[in-house]
């Protein structure tokens, strides 16, 4: 997996696989979060997220929880988005996301 700046994550989320869909916040704008300050907010291709899904997949006898950062994932494109839960809904059958 190829991580671009520090990732985060809720508590909850500590086990789980984590794949960057996005990187950054697309608001950023809080005053009281630097989580992303950092960050230039880009989607990242659909062909780069895939290949860091395929890459879990092969290092990863068992993932049961996914994590798809970074902080607005769901800003995705909706087509790219249903892609993507595809991959997991076949690739990691045992996976909550
Ligand atoms: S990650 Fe959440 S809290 Fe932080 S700037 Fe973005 S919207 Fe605000």
């Amino acid at each position: 997996m190829r991580y671009e700046g520090a990732v985060y994550r809720p508590p909850s989320e500590a086990r789980s696989l984590i794949i960057q869909a996005t990187v950054g916040c697309s608001h950023n704008g809080c005053i009281f979060c630097n989580m992303y300050k950092g960050k230039q907010f880009h989607v990242r291709p659909i062909a780069e997220v895939m290949k860091d899904f395929a890459a879990a997949r092969a290092a990863y006898p068992y993932i049961d929880r996914i994590f798809i950062a970074d902080g607005d994932a769901l800003i995705y494109q909706t087509e790219g988005l249903l892609a993507i839960l595809d991959y997991i809904g076949s690739a990691f059958q045992n996976a909550g996301v």
